[in-house]
């Protein structure tokens, strides 16, 4: 026995401890929402020889971060382990599952400093907007901090729009002005301007930036007609760097507003101050509204926002699904890009509405739902991709038998296997799946599923199915499947 010995093994990091040290030094270098949604409950399951193994909890992180992270975690792993030289990904839905030891919570990484700072840009935010850089009040309308330039999609349809507010948000009161953007409802208008807003203001903390619709400057300007305070009104817009005004075609019949708006606009204009319009339609169309404020409007920069294409409206679903932290079947995302032809806000409608009910009913999204959905939302409109009475015709799988037979052709094994006692992974998910869809679609007591798989207890039907709908929340490989078995079952 030699104690001199001992003193001298250092305890090894763990392998917890090593991670939390990796995604230190990951976390400055992504972008904060982004590290969140994609590095959280993550951990390294095993390592040794060179290699580790880190855990993911769901399919769609591992595809992000292999396809946009992996260089950056094996840079930041080997400036703590030299040793490790290759790193592999495994999707494990345990990660999420509350009181994981492996799993780190990222935000706790987010020391005090951190807390601070976000707290302190939101801050500068909130009192900029309404207090401006000399303190003086300004009665403005809050901006959304959830739009940004960075979270709105761009596809060929929106590329100018999106253009020209990025040069404005890094040049104010530059070659664009006024920035002129139309387009019809839906499409994005309100997003692009307020995402300025946010962006000058982190790019320019001292700018005072107002955001106003046209229909409470007329509201305003009318309340001070009636208070006798046009002074205060007009003093509101004399140190504004900013000017951003919403839906301005609201300023037709409104006179009064007009001439108020005129004046302001010149004065802003004069100085060199950024003004952003927007509209439904281009100056030329608007109706009952001044031709010199028309052809103002018109001096700088006009640009058409366009309904997005297909592929452009699976992006914007897809990055809602990830805003919302939740899973749906790319299908079903297609599905529903594929069939909304009016506006974004419609798109995002239609995801609500798929989202409350599949939560509402605990069930996984199929076409079918959507469809339905879709149907009842816009009652004309023909439905692409599926055809909802041709379904509705189809024989459906009504018995506990029919279902097995489904499942044991999708997953190539035999309903005997799927009803037997065999507890291997490769019929263990089946006959979980089997049991899962006979009490959710068939809605058949525990018991009597528990007969129909060989005399099985109901408790042990209940964990199973318990069990599946648990993992259909974080495993996208599961919603999958189960989709594409229900659509075998004519669901
Ligand atoms: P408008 O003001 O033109 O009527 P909004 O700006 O209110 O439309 O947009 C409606 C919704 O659609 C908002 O939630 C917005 O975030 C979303 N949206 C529109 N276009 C895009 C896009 N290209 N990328 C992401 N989200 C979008
Ligand atoms: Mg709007």
């Amino acid at each position: 026995m030699c104690f001199g010995h001992i003193q001298f093994i250092q305890l090894p990091m763990s392998e917890k401890e090593l991670w939390v040290s990796v995604l230190r030094r990951l976390q400055p270098t992504i972008n904060k929402a982004n590290f969140i949604t994609w590095f959280q409950n993550t951990g390294v399951l095993s390592s040794g020889n060179g290699k580790m193994v880190v855990g993911l909890p769901t399919e769609y992180a591992k595809t992000w971060i292999l396809s946009k992270y992996a260089l950056k975690v094996l840079q930041a792993i080997q400036e703590i382990d030299a040793e490790v030289t290759e790193v592999n990904y495994e999707v494990s839905s345990k990660l999420n599952e509350e009181g994981n030891l492996v799993a780190v919570n990222v935000k706790t990484l987010f020391g005090a400093e951190e807390e601070k700072k976000v707290r302190k840009v939101r801050n500068i935010n909130e009192i900029t907007m309404t207090r401006g850089a000399s303190g003086q009040k300004i009665n403005s309308q809050m901006i959304n901090g959830r739009y940004s330039l960075n979270n709105f999609i761009v596809g060929h349809e929106n590329r100018l729009p999106h253009a020209a507010c990025q040069a404005v948000s890094n040049a104010p009161g530059g070659i664009y002005n006024p920035l002129y953007i139309y387009g019809s409802v839906g499409l994005g208008k309100t997003h692009l301007i307020q995402a300025v807003g946010n962006q000058i203001l982190k790019n320019f903390p001292d700018m005072v930036v107002k955001y106003i619709t046209a229909e409470k400057f007329v509201s305003e300007v009318v309340e001070a007609i009636g208070k006798r305070h046009m002074k205060q009104f007009k003093d509101q817009y004399r140190n504004v760097d900013c000017f951003l005004i919403d839906d301005v075609q609201f300023f037709a019949r409104k006179d009064s507003s007009q001439q108020e708006f005129f004046h302001t606009f010149n004065e802003l204009y004069e100085r060199n101050k950024q003004i952003i319009l927007t509209s439904d339609r281009p100056p030329s169309e608007l109706q009952e509204m001044d031709e010199r404020l028309k052809s103002r409007f018109g001096m700088g920069m006009v640009t058409e926002l366009l309904f997005p294409s297909f592929e452009a409206r699976s992006a914007i679903l897809h990055q809602k699904c990830r805003e919302h932290g939740l899973i749906l079947d790319p299908e079903v995302l297609d599905f529903i890009a594929n069939n909304v032809h009016t506006s974004v806000r419609e798109l995002e409608g239609v995801l609500k509405q798929v989202i409350a009910e599949s939560q509402l009913f605990d069930r996984v999204t199929t076409i079918r739902s959507v469809a339905e959905i879709i149907k009842r939302m816009n009652k004309a409109q023909e439905i692409i991709g599926y055809d909802i009475e041709a379904r509705t015709g189809k024989t459906l799988a009504r018995d506990a038998m029919a279902v097995m037979g489904i499942v044991a052709e999708y997953f190539n094994v035999t309903v005997d296997q799927i009803i037997g006692k065999d507890r291997h992974k490769g019929v263990m998910l089946p006959r979980h799946i089997s049991m899962y869809l006979i009490k959710n679609e068939l809605s058949e007591s525990y018991e009597k599923i528990g007969l129909e798989f060989g005399g099985r207890n109901h408790t042990t039907v209940m964990h199973a199915c318990n069990k599946t709908a648990d993992k259909l929340r974080k495993d996208l490989r599961l919603v999958r499947d189960i989709n594409a078995i229900k659509r075998e079952m004519g669901l």
